[in-house]
């Protein structure tokens, strides 16, 4: 299968048509974004990281029977995925309060929250992805209806038991992470995007050391290093 055409570029990936109508390529670039892009970077080799890991992530989803988008892996930078409509929510998933949600409610970074908090941020850049409730969403028409709600929050719910249980495995804390998910050509929802350090924090189980995007937000240094030491630690038997 080849790129035929570019379809999108987003911040993280560019997706491109294939001679299949239903499959799309999408590769993993090498910049970084923070602050709703008004922070950029790059960091030579971090799409392969990214693409590595979130292959290795969305394999093991399915293998436990998660309906997702992804089809297999092409090469180092890029994955053959099915084409799908992103629904316009980022569906985050916290176990641990910090970055926007210690901002926003005043509850203090590193506290561990009494149940995993699912939150819908709309995905809409020229708004700056302003969180919204099921009632928005419906106003918003972004869903068909609530039950699609209830199972997105059930989903990633399921998800986050599997990956936090994973990560703990690899001496990683899952602090939260954003998914989001797309309708299918028959109109299922699964799940899409990618899951990496660009889209998730983790924090080293022992020493709370981040090792992932925050380390690009927060001017920490040793950017690769860190997803380096993710993807050595998620591939160690
Ligand atoms: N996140 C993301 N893309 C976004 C916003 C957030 O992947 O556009 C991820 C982020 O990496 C973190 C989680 O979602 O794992 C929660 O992010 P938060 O709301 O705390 O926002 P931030 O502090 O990153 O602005």
């Amino acid at each position: 299968m080849n790129k035929v055409k570019m379809l999108y570029e987003g911040k993280g990936k560019k997706l491109y048509s294939t001679e299949e109508k239903d499959v799309l390529i999408a590769e993993f670039k090498d910049d970084l974004t923070a602050f709703n892009a008004e922070k950029k970077g790059s960091e030579s080799g971090k799409g392969e990281l990214n693409c590595k890991i979130s292959s290795f992530l969305f394999e093991m989803l399915e293998s436990k029977g998660f309906k997702t988008h992804y089809i297999q892996t092409i090469d180092a930078q890029n994955i053959l995925c099915k084409r799908v409509e992103i629904i316009p929510i980022e569906v985050v998933t916290r176990n641990v309060a910090t970055g926007s949600l210690s901002k926003r409610l005043g509850i203090e970074e590193g506290r561990v929250l009494p149940f995993a908090l699912v939150e819908f941020y709309y995905k809409d850049d020229a708004l700056g992805d302003p969180i919204i409730n099921d009632e928005h969403c419906e106003i918003l028409g972004i869903i068909q209806n609530r039950d699609e709600l209830d199972f997105l929050r059930t989903q990633a719910k399921k998800i986050n038991a599997v990956l936090k249980e994973f990560f703990d495995s690899k001496n990683l804390r899952l602090i939260d992470f954003k998914l989001e998910f797309g309708r299918d050509s028959a109109g299922n929802i699964i799940l899409a995007d990618e899951i990496s350090p660009d889209s998730c924090r983790f924090w080293d189980k022992h020493t709370n050391e981040k090792l992932d995007k925050d380390r690009f937000r927060q001017d920490l240094g040793d950017v690769k290093l860190a997803y380096e030491e993710v993807l050595h630690r998620i591939m160690m038997a």
